[in-house]
């Protein structure tokens, strides 16, 4: 196996499986592997991720164990590929969702690679807080607004916001814009898999540049930026500061850099009444809303707190 093109390919969540083996020897495999979690204090439920993925085995068989007494099951990979996957986890705390190439978010997966941040479950709530602004008295099944037709996701990564985005707004166009390449092929490849290319444009540049037609036309724009300060990454957990790209960590000295440039740029791309909505860290709020307050352009302002009760997202409209 060569685990650096493993990382490099794309792997789809419906991937061959075409190694077989017993029951048995998958759970002493699942058992020696949930030992060596606890040991390296890595959270062993993380061994049914790669098994509900590599092995196709739902989460209850692996908890209630069923799995033990089939004779045959499939696998992606060989056991000891499994192994070396595993090894490389504990060993060089590389993410779960690197080593499977798939994150789930919202009622979907993704394909990642390092050249993506694992898109978060916190994140997932930019969805929740767009379709509500864009639809202040929902009306359930709420359908959005024609005027809310037109969205930019900007750094889209893996393009978990813009895919988000384009199931929400059945109507709209999202336009996907990052600075790395590698990243929008990974972008590009998820909106092919769940059948988007039509309603999702992408483009390589920075931020709203790409998007000059766009000027004044925006009915929201919608980012999950870097906004970690430069001097924290080092102090963050292995498996983020060693292996998720920095470009999509890094805020700059105080974590603000990209959110202020949000903040000046977007209101010449925003429709009036159009949405600015960004997801940031604890502790950056008020700053934020002061920001906002500031520029001028925006009314409105609010603040959101993500499922932990962290003042997480701030929201504004183009006045
Ligand atoms: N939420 C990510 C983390 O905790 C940071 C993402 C970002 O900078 N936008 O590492």
């Amino acid at each position: 196996m060569n685990s650096k093109d493993d990382l490099d390919s794309l792997s789809s969540p419906l991937r061959g499986r075409e190694v077989c083996v017993s029951g048995q020897a998958l759970w002493q495999w699942r058992t020696a592997a949930c030992q060596q979690a606890i040991a390296a204090q890595v959270p062993v439920e993380e061994v049914d991720w790669l098994l509900q993925d590599l092995a196709g085995l739902d989460r209850l068989s692996l908890r209630l164990e069923t799995f033990k007494d089939r004779d045959v099951i499939w696998l992606a990979r060989s056991l000891s590929d499994l192994t070396l996957l595993w090894q490389r986890r504990l060993q060089e705390r590389v993410p779960v969702q690197y080593l499977t190439g798939v994150a789930p978010w919202r009622h979907f997966a993704l394909n990642v690679s390092p050249a993506v941040l694992i898109p978060r479950p916190e994140t997932e709530s930019l969805i929740d807080l767009a379709i509500a602004a864009a639809c202040p008295t929902p009306d359930p099944p709420y359908p959005a607004p024609l005027t809310y037709s037109q969205w930019a996701d900007l750094g889209t990564g893996s393009g978990a916001i813009a895919i988000g985005l384009a199931m929400a707004f059945p109507a709209a166009t999202v336009h996907a814009v990052d600075r790395s390449a590698a990243a929008l092929a990974i972008a590009r490849a998820n909106a092919q898999q769940l059948k988007l290319t039509d309603r999702i444009q992408f483009y390589e540049g920075s931020w709203l540049q790409p998007l000059a037609t766009l000027k004044g036309q925006l009915s929201g724009v919608v980012s999950n930026p870097p906004y970690i300060p430069t001097a924290m990454i080092p102090t963050l957990q292995p498996e983020v500061a060693q292996h998720e790209p920095h470009l999509a960590l890094d805020g700059g000295a105080d974590g603000l850099n990209c959110i202020r440039h949000l903040v000046a740029t977007a209101p010449d791309y925003l429709q009036p009444g159009g949405v600015w909505l960004i997801e940031m860290m604890a502790g950056q709020a008020s700053t934020v809303a002061a920001l906002l307050q500031e520029q001028g352009s925006y009314c409105q302002i609010q603040i959101y707190p993500d499922l932990a009760g962290i003042d997480r997202f701030a929201l504004a409209y183009r006045r």
